[in-house]
Formats: C-alpha cells, sequence, structure tokens
C-alpha cells in the first residue's frame, strides 16, 4: 500500500459515486493517470494498483517512460495518451509510440501523424481540441470549425477519430464548470447524427472532475490528485 494506491482507490470510487447519483454507468468512464513530470516509480505503483492508462504531455519524457516499461513490464498492456500541444517536428514520435493523441487542432499535424504512423501498429486513436470557453490563449479549435476538421482527419487511413477534447478556462465554480463542458456534451452529441462513430469525450481534471462527469465526459485525465503535486506544470 503506498499513497499512489491510496489516491487512486478515492479518485476510483469517487467517478463511482458521482456516476450513479447523475444516472451514468460508472464503466463508461475511464481514468487517465496523468503522469507528466512524474518517475517511473511512481507510474510503477500505479500500475500495481492496476491502472494501465497514462497521460503525458511533453513528448520527449513520454517516449521515454513508454521505452522504460516496453523493456521492463512487456507483458503488461499500457495504453499510453498523448495530451499535450504538440509541435509538428515531433509528430513522429508520438505516432510511434502512443495509442491516443487527444490534443489535434490542426489537419496538417494529423496528416503527419497519418503519414508516420507504422504499418504494424494499430490505428492512432485520436481526438480533436475544442477552445470551449474561447480564450486567446488556450489551443483547440472553435466549435464552428471542428466539421471541417472532422471531415479532412476521416479521410486519413491510420488514424482513428473518436471524439473531442477540451482543457477548460480554469474556474472553482461548480455551475459555471458544469455549463461550459455541457456545451461539449451537446457539440459531440450533434455531430454524432452524421458521425456516429464519435464515442469519446475527453475533460475533467484534479480540479473539475465532478462536473465534467455529470456532463458527460468518458475521460478524465487526473494527474495530482492520483500523484500529489507536481513542481513544474
Ligand atoms: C496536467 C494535465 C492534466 C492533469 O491535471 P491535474 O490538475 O493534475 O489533474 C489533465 N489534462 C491535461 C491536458 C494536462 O495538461
Amino acid at each position: 500500500m503506498n499513497t499512489v494506491h491510496d489516491n487512486l482507490i478515492t479518485i476510483k470510487n469517487e467517478i463511482h459515486k458521482i456516476a450513479l447519483d447523475c444516472d451514468r454507468d460508472p464503466n463508461t468512464i475511464e481514468l487517465i493517470a496523468v503522469s507528466k513530470t512524474k518517475p517511473v516509480t511512481l507510474i510503477a505503483q500505479a500500475i500495481e494498483a492496476g491502472q494501465l492508462s497514462f497521460g503525458e504531455n511533453y513528448v520527449q519524457e513520454g517516449v521515454e517512460k513508454i521505452a522504460y516499461f516496453k523493456q521492463n513490464m512487456p507483458d503488461t498492456p499500457i495504453t499510453w495518451h498523448f495530451i499535450g500541444p504538440l509541435q509538428s517536428n515531433k509528430s513522429r514520435l508520438v505516432a510511434e509510440n502512443f495509442d491516443w493523441m487527444h490534443t489535434i487542432d490542426r489537419f496538417k499535424i494529423a496528416q503527419r501523424l497519418d503519414a508516420q504512423r507504422p504499418a504494424n501498429m494499430d490505428k492512432l486513436n485520436v481526438l480533436i481540441q475544442v477552445n470551449i470557453s474561447n480564450e486567446e490563449s488556450k489551443s483547440g479549435v472553435q466549435a464552428d470549425e471542428v466539421v471541417d476538421l472532422i471531415d479532412q482527419i476521416i479521410t486519413l487511413p491510420n488514424l482513428r477519430l473518436r471524439g473531442l477534447m477540451a482543457i477548460p478556462e480554469i474556474e472553482n465554480d461548480f455551475a459555471k464548470q458544469l455549463e461550459v463542458f455541457k456545451r461539449m456534451s451537446e457539440l459531440l452529441a450533434s455531430l454524432k447524427t452524421d458521425y456516429p462513430f464519435l464515442d469519446t469525450l475527453s475533460m475533467g481534471m484534479s480540479g473539475d472532475m465532478p462536473a465534467a462527469i455529470v456532463a458527460g465526459s468518458t475521460m478524465v485525465r487526473i494527474g495530482s490528485a492520483i500523484f500529489g503535486a507536481r513542481q513544474y506544470v
């Protein structure tokens, strides 16, 4: 038993309880443990506690960790999610190492990932990042640009478009968090008419997970509540 183990149990219980309280099936919400800046020893503790999905923000750091676990725990089926901003000159490392890419915000990146995805790997699962709070500083496409990007991405044979992702402006009030997350779930619901294969909404972090689940998130990305506060972001 250790802190990571206990934190994971606490978070999973919380996800379970929030889901039941809002009439959702807890199994439709996947927990991504965000391990950015955290050492492989803590990731190993999470794996020991049964956690197999991890999110990383920095390409080089993520690739090193993936290589470490491939070497040291080759039989453990870990799923790696890239959740950070991606410069196009680093796209190959994502294409060759990760299972999911959450932050597609332009066709050029999607094209590169498609071209660089090795033939012997499964398709790369991708999400379109939506700038749902309309902040100048944050990345992501505007809601009204999503359809055009979908139509481009679905032409790419080595990517599997799964849905949408958002990192809303930090907001402490539950009702305000909920309002923003609901815009995301309404957007996904409206897209499903023409694109019924879209099944994923990646939203919710340590500070706003309950509102994200109530609004319909299917993937919560939780870092500090599992691994503790980070030294740098
Ligand atoms: C760091 C990060 C998280 C996790 O944040 P916490 O507040 O530590 O839970 C989730 N998503 C993204 C995109 C992040 O960069």
